[in-house]
């Protein structure tokens, strides 16, 4: 392990729109590929990586639920989208010589392992990146909240929460040109200023388990490096 790293175990959550790039809607294989070109840089040098994979470039349950769609069947939809992306990812990180295994916390037995938090440790220990698909496994959660719980159970240094912006603003940066920009702040802070960072149950999960987040821009590149060897590129929520 270069001792250059802040982190030697992290959980990084994507979005499903993180892989959809300028597609806006579904999986661009150049954006998967050069994802994994850099993800490819820190494992080789010693990080153990989890990653939680979204699905919403290509299906949410509350947007099939507004549309009239039951919404535990709809959120099942959600979860087997983040699944495809899951493969998307693997088939990514095989071609950049990263030894990953997927493990979907819904059976899927021809293209992922059964999700086995000590099989995923295990993982994790020989150097596999492993690839966490559907969610938690169940309706009326997100991949935020699976990010939250699988980093306790896994026991990671810290979540990685890649967005598209530079980190926690008090306003959205885009519309509020003079939004204050914090380097830190308490998941206190996040829940009772209302917040966009995560969900309030990801939210307060990490907090009721100390689990740092660093928010931060994946689109620079080199950006996963420089949070993970403490670079102040985003904002740190403890
Ligand atoms: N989902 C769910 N339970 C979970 C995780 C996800 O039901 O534990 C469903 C939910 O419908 C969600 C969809 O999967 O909208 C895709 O996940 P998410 O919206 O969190 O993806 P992201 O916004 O990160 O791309």
């Amino acid at each position: 392990m270069a001792n250059e790293y802040k982190y030697d175990r992290v959980l990084l959550k994507l979005s499903g729109e993180a892989l959809a790039g300028d597609l806006g809607y579904g999986i661009d294989p150049k954006v998967v590929d050069d994802l994994a070109e850099e993800i490819a840089e820190i494992v080789h040098d010693g990080v153990q990586l989890a990653v939680v994979i979204g699905g919403g470039n290509i299906f949410r349950g509350l947007a099939g639920s507004a549309e009239g769609m039951d919404r535990a069947q709809a959120d099942y939809i959600g979860m087997l989208a983040t699944v495809m992306n899951a493969l998307a990812l693997q088939d990514a990180f095989e071609r950049h010589g990263i030894f990953s295994r997927v493990q979907s916390a819904i059976n899927m037995q021809e293209v992922s392992e059964p999700y086995i938090r000590r099989r995923a440790v295990r993982h994790l220990e020989k150097g596999r990146v492993v690839i966490l698909a559907a969610g938690t496994g169940n309706p009326y959660f997100t991949t935020d909240t699976t990010a939250a719980l699988r980093a306790c159970e896994l026991d990671v240094d810290c979540v990685m929460k890649a967005t598209k912006v530079d980190g926690v603003y008090d306003a959205d940066p885009k519309t509020h040109p003079d939004a204050h920009r914090f380097d830190r702040i308490s998941y206190m802070d996040v829940l009772s200023r209302g917040l966009n960072v995560m969900d309030a149950t990801a939210t307060s999960l990490c907090m009721d388990n100390d689990v740092p987040m660093i928010v931060f821009d994946l689109t620079k590149p080199g950006n996963i490096k420089a949070a993970l060897q403490g670079e102040p590129v985003g904002t740190v929520v403890e």
